[in-house]
C-alpha cells in the first residue's frame, strides 16, 4: 500500500502520518519526490484503520497494491484447489456437469428429471427448493419437502445434489440433505449468511451477485473462508448490463480472470446468464472454452410447464445434444468428461 501525501504536506503531516503506522506496528518508508512525497507500506495491516488515514487532510490519497483478499488469492497459493465431493473432484481434470431444473415442483418431475440428466451424463442434480423470486406472488419453492425430494433423487442415481439457502435459518436444514450449498446472486453480500455458511464443512457454490465486481465476488469467497470453508466454488451467472436482449450479460471473460486471481474452482451458468433457451449450449461451451471447471445448467422435460425459468430452461434433447458437444470438448480443453 501506498500513501500519497498531499502536496502541501510537511515534516509535521509526514510524523503524523508514520505515528499512526507505528502504533499498528508497520514500518513506514518514506520517499520525497520532486512535487510529492510518499510513504511505503509493507506489513501486516489488519490493525490498520486505512480508510481513517485516507480520511486525513495531509493524506492525498491511498493506492493498494495488494488485493483486499488474502485466502482466496492465488498469490498465496498457486496450486488450484480441488474440492472433493464423494468420488468427483470440482477444479481438478474433471468437467463437472450440474443439471437439473430450476425449482423443485414435485416428486414425480424432480425424480424423471434425475434420471434423465444422470443418463446423459451429469454429475450433480441442481433444484432449488428455496427460491428468490422478484415478485413475492411467485412460486417460492417446495421448502424441506423438495429438499427430501431431492435427497431421493440421490438415493436413486447416486447424483450429488446443490441446493440453494436463502438464509441462516434454514442453513442447518439445508445444510443436512445437500452435497454442495448454493448461496444466490442476491444474497452475495449477504454478509452474515456468508459467515455462517463459512463455519459449516459444506462445499458452497458462491454466483456472482447482479450487480458485483470480480473484486467483490472473491471478497464474499474471502467472508466464508476466513470463517475456516476453504471449499468455495465460483459461479459466474451473468451481470446486469445495459443490454436487455438477454436477462443478463454472462461475463465470460470473469473466467479468465478469476482463474488468474485466485485458485478457487469456476463453474459457469449460462442459463441465467443469457436467460433464453436457445443460447444456452452455445455459451455453456464458450465458459468451458473460457477456462470453466464445469457448467450448472436448467434442464426440464417441458420448459413450457416450469413453475420457474422455463424460458431459459433445456428440454432433454438439447441437453443431450450439449453433452454430447461438450464429450468432444473435454479433451481440448484437457479435461475429462465421464
Ligand atoms: C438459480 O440457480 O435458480 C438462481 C436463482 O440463481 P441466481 O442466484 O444466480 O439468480
Ligand atoms: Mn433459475
Amino acid at each position: 500500500m501506498i500513501i500519497v501525501m498531499s502536496h502541501t504536506t510537511n515534516e509535521l503531516a509526514l510524523k503524523k502520518v508514520t505515528e499512526r503506522l507505528e502504533q499498528a506496528g508497520i514500518l513506514a518508508h518514506i520517499s520525497h519526490g520532486e512535487n510529492r512525497t510518499i510513504v511505503g507500506v509493507v506489513g501486516d495491516k489488519s490493525k490498520l484503520n486505512v480508510q481513517a488515514i485516507e480520511a486525513m487532510e495531509e493524506v492525498e490519497k491511498i493506492v493498494h497494491i495488494a488485493a483486499p483478499y488474502k485466502l482466496a488469492n492465488k498469490d498465496f497459493h498457486p496450486e488450484p484447489t480441488i474440492i472433493q465431493v464423494g468420488d468427483l473432484t470440482i477444479g481438478g481434470d474433471e468437467l463437472v456437469v450440474m443439471a437439473g431444473p430450476c425449482s423443485v415442483e414435485n416428486r414425480e418431475n424432480l425424480l424423471e428429471i434425475a434420471h434423465i440428466v444422470k443418463k446423459a451424463g451429469a454429475h450433480i442434480l441442481r433444484g432449488g427448493a428455496f427460491k428468490p423470486r422478484t415478485s413475492p406472488y411467485s412460486f417460492q419453492g417446495m421448502g424441506e419437502e423438495g429438499l427430501k425430494i431431492l435427497a431421493e433423487a440421490r438415493e436413486q442415481t447416486g447424483l450429488k445434489i446443490v441446493s440453494e439457502v436463502m438464509d441462516s435459518d434454514n442453513l442447518a436444514m439445508v445444510t443436512e440433505y445437500v452435497d454442495i450449498l448454493q448461496l444466490g446472486a442476491r444474497n452475495m453480500q449477504n454478509f452474515h449468511l456468508l459467515k455462517e455458511i463459512g463455519k459449516t464443512d459444506k462445499p458452497v457454490l458462491l454466483k456472482r451477485g447482479l450487480s458485483a465486481t470480480i473484486e467483490e465476488w472473491l471478497m464474499s469467497a474471502e467472508y466464508i473462508m476466513s470463517q475456516g470453508n476453504h471449499q468455495v466454488i465460483l459461479c459466474e451467472r451473468g451481470i446486469r448490463t445495459f443490454e436487455t436482449y438477454t436477462r443478463n450479460t454472462l461475463d465470460l471473460s470473469a473466467i479468465p480472470v478469476v482463474k488468474h486471481l485466485s485458485h478457487l474452482p469456476v463453474i459457469v451458468d449460462p442459463s441465467h446468464g443469457v436467460g433464453k433457451w436457445r443460447f444456452v449450449s452455445t455459451m455453456a461451451k464458450a465458459g468451458v472454452v473460457a477456462g470453466a471447471d464445469g457448467i450448472i445448467v436448467e434442464v426440464h422435460q417441458q420448459p413450457d410447464k416450469a413453475m420457474s425459468d422455463g424460458y431459459q430452461s433445456l428440454n432433454p434433447d438439447n441437453y443431450k445434444a450439449l453433452m454430447e458437444d461438450l464429450r468432444q470438448l473435454a479433451p481440448i480443453v484437457g479435461k475429462t468428461l465421464h
